[in-house]
């Protein structure tokens, strides 16, 4: 048996609102990254996180600390989510942190099939966070 966790980017979650629908549900069927597991093996889904968000010039300390909440619990193996493999500055460096503090927990970049190329998924990233969002400011200023 497999025990899974899976590390999405908060940009994905926390701004733009995924659910991480299309990876638990690649993962159930074992398609995209999950293909790669002997179909004998059973995966079992042991949690779910997003990372800290900007690690910032004092390096990965802190997304090490934020991926315990996945490590302390016999995980086999990490995926870091399609949006990090398409949009984050920072995977390799994250990867490299993880082998290094967690040498039996194997890194897998990817989870759900890529339904698009990800230039083509950063391009319309970018366009959902171009879009006009109001807040408190426009509240403010009386321009809601
Ligand atoms: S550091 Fe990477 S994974 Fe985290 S929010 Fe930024 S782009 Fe996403």
């Amino acid at each position: 048996m497999a025990r899974i966790g899976i590390l999405t980017c908060s940009n994905a979650t926390q701004e733009l609102g995924c659910a991480s629908v299309s990876c638990l549900g690649d993962l159930r069927k074992r398609k995209g990254a999950f293909e790669l597991y002997p179909a004998a093996e059973p995966l079992e889904l042991i949690g779910i996180i997003n990372c800290p968000g900007c690690p910032t010039l004092a390096g990965p300390e802190k997304f090490v600390k934020r991926v315990r909440a996945l490590t302390e619990f016999r995980i086999d193996v990490i995926h870091f989510s399609f949006c990090i493999k398409a949009l984050c500055p920072f995977k390799e460096e994250y990867k490299k942190a993880l082998e290094t503090h967690f040498p039996d927990i194997k890194i897998v970049m990817g989870t759900h099939r890529e339904h698009m190329p990800e230039d083509e998924f950063r391009r319309r990233v970018a366009a959902l966070f171009g879009q006009e969002k109001k807040g408190m400011t426009d509240l403010i200023l009386g321009k809601d």
